[in-house]
C-alpha cells in the first residue's frame, strides 16, 4: 500500500523565512511544489531586493506569489526614524505584535555599525540602562533580530561592515536566537563572524556554552565594576553571580575560542572612576587576553549618576594603561537623540 501523497499545504509553514538557512529555504519552496532553483532566487529577493512580501518576488510565478501572498517574509515595519546631529540614526520599529524596539545605524565613513536588539525590553534591571526601566515583554525571534541589520543597511543603501548586539536585551537570556541570528546575518547577509560583537551582562553557564558554538565574533562584557559589592549595586543579577566566577567563565571562553573578551566599563563620576578601582581592575586583568572598553556614562533621566570629566575619564585610561591593560573609550554615538548606549527604551517617546 502507498502511503498517500500529502498535500502541500500540510508541509509545517515557517514563522517567517527570514533567517532560514538556504537548504531550508529550498526546502520550504520545494514543499509548496517549485523547483530547488526558486530557493535561490528567493533567498536573493530577501537578501538583496529587500523583498518584504512574496508578491514582491516578481520573478515567480503570478499564481505562486499570489497564493503565498500571506506568508510572512518577516520584515518588521520603520515607525520612527530619527538622525542625531553626527549621522546616528535611530529607528523604531514596529513588529508583528505591534510592539516597538530600536535599532542603530552608526555611520563611521566606510564604515556602518548596526546596533541591535534581542529582546523587547530587558529583565535584567541595571540601575544605570533605560532599557531596564521599562521591564521585560518578551524575547524577539531570529527573524526581527536579522531583520534590523538590513533595515539598516536598506536606509543607508550602504553595505552593514559590522554588528553589535548593544541594543535592547541580554542577548544571552535569548541565546538560541541570538546564536541563529548571527548565523544568518553571516551567512545570508554575509558579515564576517568577526564583525560581530555579542554584549552580554554575563549570565551564569551561558557564556561557556557560547563558546561551545565555536562561533569567531568577539564576546563584550558588561563588567561595570572592579569588585563584587561595588557591582551587585549597580547589577542587581550580580547577587547570584560572583566577579570571580564570571570572570573564569570568561577566561575558559578565551581557552576555548581563542578570542580575545572585551570588557566593557562604564565610568560613573565617583563611583566606579577612582584610582583604587583601576587598580582593582588591572588586578583582576593581568595576564588576561582581553581589552577594555571605556564608556563614559549617557545620561538617562531615572537616575542621577553623572559622567566623568574627560580629563577624568582619561586619567583612568592612563592608569589601565600603566598597568599594561589595553584600553579604548568609547564615547557613545547618538546621544542627542537618545540612541546612545543605555538610552534604548520599548516605550514610544512622548509628543
Ligand atoms: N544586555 C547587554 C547589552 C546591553 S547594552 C549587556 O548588558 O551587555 C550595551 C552596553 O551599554 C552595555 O555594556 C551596557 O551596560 C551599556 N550601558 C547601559 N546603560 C548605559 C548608559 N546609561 N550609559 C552608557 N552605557 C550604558
Amino acid at each position: 500500500m502507498s502511503s498517500p501523497q500529502l498535500p502541500a499545504t500540510q508541509s509545517p509553514q515557517p514563522s517567517a523565512l527570514l533567517g532560514l538557512a538556504p537548504e531550508q529555504l529550498i526546502a520550504w519552496v520545494q514543499a509548496q511544489g517549485q523547483s530547488a532553483y526558486r530557493g535561490k532566487q528567493l533567498h536573493q529577493w530577501i537578501y538583496q531586493q529587500g523583498a518584504r512580501s512574496l508578491g514582491d518576488v516578481t520573478v515567480f510565478p503570478k499564481a505562486f506569489r499570489q497564493t503565498h501572498i500571506d506568508t510572512p517574509i518577516g520584515r518588521s515595519d520603520i515607525y520612527r526614524r530619527s538622525v542625531a546631529p553626527d549621522g546616528t540614526v535611530k529607528f523604531l520599529l514596529q513588529l508583528a505584535d505591534r510592539q516597538i524596539i530600536e535599532a542603530v545605524g552608526i555611520p563611521a565613513g566606510k564604515r556602518l555599525t548596526v546596533c541591535v536588539s534581542s529582546q523587547v525590553g530587558c529583565p535584567m534591571a541595571c540601575d544605570f540602562c533605560a532599557t531596564g526601566k521599562g521591564g521585560f515583554i518578551r524575547n524577539l525571534a531570529v527573524h526581527e533580530i536579522v531583520d534590523q541589520v538590513l533595515t539598516v543597511q536598506e536606509d543607508f543603501q550602504q553595505r552593514v561592515s559590522n554588528v553589535v548586539f548593544m541594543g535592547m536585551g541580554e542577548p544571552l537570556l535569548n541565546a538560541d536566537s541570538a546564536v541563529a541570528a548571527i548565523q544568518s546575518i553571516n551567512r545570508d547577509v554575509g558579515i564576517g563572524q568577526r564583525s560581530i560583537t555579542l554584549s552580554t551582562v554575563g549570565i551564569p553557564g551561558r557564556i561557556r556554552r557560547l563558546a561551545d558554538h565555536d562561533l569567531q565574533i568577539t564576546l563584550a562584557v558588561s563588567l561595570h565594576a572592579s569588585n563584587q559589592a561595588l557591582r551587585q549595586r549597580l547589577i542587581p543579577s550580580a547577587d547570584h553571580y560572583p566577579l570571580a566566577a564570571l570572570l573564569e567563565e570568561c577566561r575558559d571562553y578565551v581557552n576555548q575560542t581563542r578570542r580575545r573578551v572585551t570588557f566593557e566599563y562604564i565610568l560613573l563620576a565617583g563611583l566606579n572612576d577612582q584610582t583604587v578601582h583601576a587598580e582593582e581592575l588591572a588586578q583582576h586583568l593581568r595576564g588576561f587576553q582581553s581589552h577594555v572598553n571605556l564608556i563614559p556614562y549617557n545620561p538617562i533621566a531615572e537616575v542621577d549618576y553623572q559622567r566623568p570629566t574627560r580629563q577624568q575619564v582619561e586619567s583612568f585610561a592612563q592608569n589601565l594603561r600603566d598597568r599594561h591593560i589595553a584600553v579604548s573609550t568609547r564615547y557613545s554615538r547618538g546621544l542627542e537623540k537618545d540612541a546612545a548606549c543605555g538610552q534604548l527604551r520599548a516605550s514610544l517617546p512622548a509628543g
